[in-house]
């Protein structure tokens, strides 16, 4: 089934554009090839040919999008990427989305992209020629290296991982874990307690991202963390055992790490929702399509109730977390405070996203649990995203406190704004 995209009145007709030019793509170029796309190495079944025509339809894919000015969404022309505005690439990922992994073939792939984004604004001319091009010209891979296993990551004041500075280097001590991309990355930013230069670091301030590369000594990759079932993965366990870099490496002043980590997060948070969306929008299109042709007890599964149920539930899911995710986004671009917004969309949206994609699941019986279809994959990373980047308890306290706060100050909640 192709995706079905028209021209939304109340948009730009630059955005209208970008949406039809991405469903191009989805619908010609990725989704005929989807079971052939990604075939990979370490797959026994897999024939050397089949590896070989997948990395072709990846490279067509990508010349295509670079032809449709797409490429690499999240970065400036002057960088090689498309330049798109922020609701641009807000409603660009909507559409991406639908087809599994396409953002890597659409050059926005995460820890990479954050990690450019991050480069872009706070790297010195110097750090972008040695870290950001190479990434973003695809012959560099990073991670970004934050949370430990001795340290709640929902509270990163609390973060053991220390940079001391020793002359003209940093010395790192730490250990972290769940850094995706860390086999293959070639360096690491990485989240440290730095010392005050006016005394020791108080738990509140002075965190700074610092650049590591991976083959610095005392760098270590113990191993990559189990994840759902898998025996290995790529969320790496770091330890960093008196690791020296040049305080060149440091990113933008020293303390500002939070600040960085912020600014990843935020516009991040709204990508992020808007491809959960995409998923979910596929998710509710298989579940439709197979409604509509499954014969059970003397009819197909659309007469039964309980089914129909589902579709209904999961419109009002899909289009309550687009409507959620597109306030907060006009909110972000209007210059307006999103924090409320966005802590709403980061517990609303995945928590929608498991929901639909778990009846798409119900639907399909044991296909649906099955590797021929995109929705165990999907249900995976739905429940996921319910913990990574804060777990829904963080941001439901920050609701709290931003509500209770304009309450106390003697106003109410405007919810026309
Ligand atoms: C697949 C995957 C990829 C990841 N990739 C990266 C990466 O590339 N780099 C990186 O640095 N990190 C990464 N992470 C880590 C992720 O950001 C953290 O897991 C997340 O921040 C939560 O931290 P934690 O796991 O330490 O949970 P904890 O902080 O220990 O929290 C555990 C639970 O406690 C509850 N909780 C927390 N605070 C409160 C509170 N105040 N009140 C009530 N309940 C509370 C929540 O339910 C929470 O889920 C990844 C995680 C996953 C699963």
């Amino acid at each position: 089934m192709k995706m079905n995209v028209q021209p939304i009145p109340m948009v730009s007709d630059r955005i209208n554009e970008i949406r039809s030019l991405t469903a191009t793509i989805v619908n010609k170029e990725i989704l005929p090839h989807e079971n052939e796309i990604w075939a990979w190495r370490g797959d026994p079944r897999v024939t050397e040919g089949e590896i070989e025509e997948s990395r072709r339809l990846r490279e067509n894919v990508k010349m295509k999008v670079k032809e449709a000015g797409l490429w690499a969404p999240h970065l400036p022309v002057e960088y090689g990427g498309s330049g798109l505005d922020f609701l641009e690439h807000a409603y660009m990922n909507e559409v991406l989305a639908y087809a599994s992994g396409a953002a890597a073939l659409f050059g926005v792939v995460a820890p990479n992209s954050g990690n450019q984004s991050i480069l872009v604004k706070y790297g010195t001319e110097e750090q972008k020629k040695k870290w950001l091009i190479p990434l973003i010209e695809g012959k560099m891979e990073s991670g970004f290296s934050m949370t430990e296993p001795d340290a709640a990551g929902s509270d990163p004041r609390s973060l053991k991982t220390t940079a001391k500075r020793d002359g003209d280097e940093w010395v790192i001590n730490g250990h972290k874990w769940f850094t995706s991309n860390g086999k293959r990355a070639d360096f690491f930013i990485v989240m440290c307690r730095t010392d005050d230069p006016d005394g020791p670091a108080d738990r509140n301030g002075k965190m700074t991202q610092i650049i590591v590369p991976k083959n610095t000594p005392g760098v270590n990759v113990i191993r990559g963390v189990p994840v759902w079932g898998n025996r290995d993965s790529d969320h790496c366990e770091i330890i960093y055992e008196d690791v020296r870099v040049p305080v060149t490496n440091q990113l933008g002043q020293t303390g500002t790490g939070h600040q960085a980590a912020q600014d990843r997060l935020g516009a991040g948070r709204v990508f992020h929702c808007m491809n959960s969306i995409g998923q979910m929008w596929r998710a509710f299109d298989l579940m439709v399509e197979r409604l509509m042709s499954r014969e059970v007890h003397g009819g197909k599964l659309e007469t039964k109730q309980f089914m129909q149920g589902f579709i209904a539930e999961s419109y009002i899911d899909i289009q309550s977390a687009r409507l959620m995710t597109i306030h907060c986004a006009e909110m972000m671009e209007s210059g307006g405070d999103p924090r409320t917004e966005i802590s709403a969309i980061k517990i609303f949206v995945p928590a929608a996203y498991t929901r639909v994609v778990d009846r798409a699941i119900q639907v399909w019986g044991a296909a649906g649990v099955s590797g021929d279809l995109p929705l165990a994959g999907m249900y995976q990373a739905a429940r996921t995203l319910r913990i990574a980047d804060g777990p829904d308890e963080v941001h439901k306290i920050l609701i709290a406190k931003n509500v209770l706060k304009r309450y106390h100050s003697g106003q109410s909640w405007d919810f026309g704004n």
